[in-house]
């Protein structure tokens, strides 16, 4: 059965962009409930119980029928919180280095430009959803708790959770300002390790 993976920081610790109070609650009771909510959809299919996450989401159109929906967005959830947390450091912040930074350059023309894009694109998500940055470098966004998987992509290497449960309590409607603070922790080592892996 699944669990919450614990955080590689306190709660308290990304407060650059994301109160202790959001980072709680968001991870001991919004992520927790995609876990325990997938945990029961799968509680009568022992079958799919020893998969893992990536597998389960990636393979959600084949599911039977019965666990398409909860493992899109329980299982989705779960996926998405899991890189998300990744994504971020109290160390964040800054640019990537290396291949990864040569890359952005030559796709978007500069650093900036790219952080514009793919703000603009995080931004504009209409209701509830996901902005990421895909192993070619592309920006995509999906609804709800989808993942880029889903469609046959792989991991994606950055991702912002713009639901408003993610930054409500500390920006109100202010969604471009949450956005823009993200950059403060985004965990470039990271991003850079997956997408030199992928
Ligand atoms: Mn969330």
């Amino acid at each position: 059965m699944f669990s919450l993976p614990k955080l590689d920081y306190q709660y308290d610790a990304l407060e650059k962009c994301i109160s202790k109070e959001i980072m709680e609650l968001h991870h001991s009771k919004h992520h927790q409930t995609y876990v325990d909510k997938l945990n029961a959809a799968l509680e009568n299919h022992a079958d799919f119980q020893s998969k893992s996450i990536e597998e389960l989401v990636r393979g959600v159109n084949e599911l039977p029928k019965e666990l398409q929906k909860p493992v899109r967005n329980f299982g989705g959830g779960h996926y998405n919180h899991s890189l998300f947390w990744k994504f971020m450091s109290p160390d964040g912040g800054g640019q990537p280095e290396g291949k990864l930074a040569n890359d952005i350059n030559s796709k978007y023309g500069d650093f900036q430009k790219f952080v514009d894009e793919f703000s603009a694109q995080a931004v504009g998500v209409f209701g509830s959803g996901w902005a990421w940055l895909l192993d070619d470098l592309s920006i995509v966004t999906t609804a709800n708790q989808d993942s880029p998987i889903m469609d046959g992509e792989q991991p994606p290497i950055l991702g912002i959770d713009v639901w408003e449960h993610a930054y409500y309590l500390d920006y109100t409607y202010k969604r471009p300002d949450y956005v823009k603070a993200f950059w403060e922790v985004v965990n470039w080592p990271e991003v850079a390790r997956r997408y030199n892996n992928s």
